[in-house]
């Protein structure tokens, strides 16, 4: 049935305008993404970092970091947590233009599942703006604050064409877990079966100083590649919202 109503809406498009239409299987990919929580990556050989709630001091250190190791990450980034975005714009954009993933865990990190959908709504809308004005695009991957995908996120996302990205492994650095103990979390889960998109905070310097490096070294020795939470889903097109925009200039929260 899913299938049959995308390769539907295909033909629809296809007869409207022959350009720049995604490929059948991309449209059939990504609908079934869209309205699913994904926990992890689609093919093995990868590990996807992904870390939530900066921007904030360290996130130009850690784009530094990955960058010198010729890694990947993504980044689930909220417009007001650890202080405005327009703030850190620079380390934002350099995230951005060095191939990192950008993607939404709302404008200020509410309880999610507890909102109404037009909250909810207005809560990725505004970040939506900061995104264009910082760097041009609208993200098209969401995490829920707090892991949240009750009440009327799942629709919500859906209906603004965003894919719901959760975790498979918990580094649990926000629960006062040490480094050292994120890593045996790492080790049991293993490097096997397709690859692990970890929950992680750039907002800890125990994260980005301790922690990023030692995943580097151990993606290394166990033959993974470091790729944004889109590529290891073989989405890497998908990971912004199709089109180009022209913000409306604000450089305020
Ligand atoms: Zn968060």
């Amino acid at each position: 049935m899913l299938v049959k109503s995308v390769v539907a809406a295909l033909g629809c498009a296809l007869g409207a305008s022959a350009a720049a239409i995604p490929s059948p299987i991309d449209l059939i990919r990504r609908d079934h993404q869209l309205g699913t929580v994904i926990t992890k990556c689609a093919k093995p050989g990868v590990l996807a970092l992904a870390f939530d709630d900066g921007p904030y001091q360290y996130t130009q250190k850690l784009v530094d970091t990955l960058n010198a190791a010729g890694a990947k990450g993504t980044f689930f980034f909220t417009g007001t947590l650890y202080g405005c975005i327009y703030n850190q714009r620079t380390a934002v954009k350099n995230a951005y233009d060095t191939g990192h993933q950008i993607a939404s865990h709302t404008w200020t990190h509410p309880h999610v599942g507890n909102l109404g959908a037009s909250q909810l709504q207005t809560e990725l809308t505004r970040l939506e703006d900061a995104y264009v004005n910082i760097f041009g695009k609208k993200p098209a991957y969401l995490r829920p604050p707090y892991l949240e995908t009750y009440g009327s996120v799942m629709n919500v996302a859906r209906q603004m064409n965003y894919v719901v990205v959760t975790n498979d492994i918990d580094s649990g650095d926000w629960n006062n877990q040490s480094p050292q103990q994120s890593q045996q979390r790492f080790i049991q889960a293993g490097a096997g079966g397709n690859g692990h998109i970890p929950l992680m905070h750039e907002t800890y310097d125990s994260t980005v100083s301790v922690l990023v490096p030692w995943l580097i070294n151990w993606a290394k020795q166990n033959n993974l590649q470091l790729v944004t939470v889109a590529e290891c889903l073989d989405d890497a097109e998908g990971a912004y919202q199709p089109g180009n925009f022209t913000g409306d200039g604000r450089n305020s929260c």
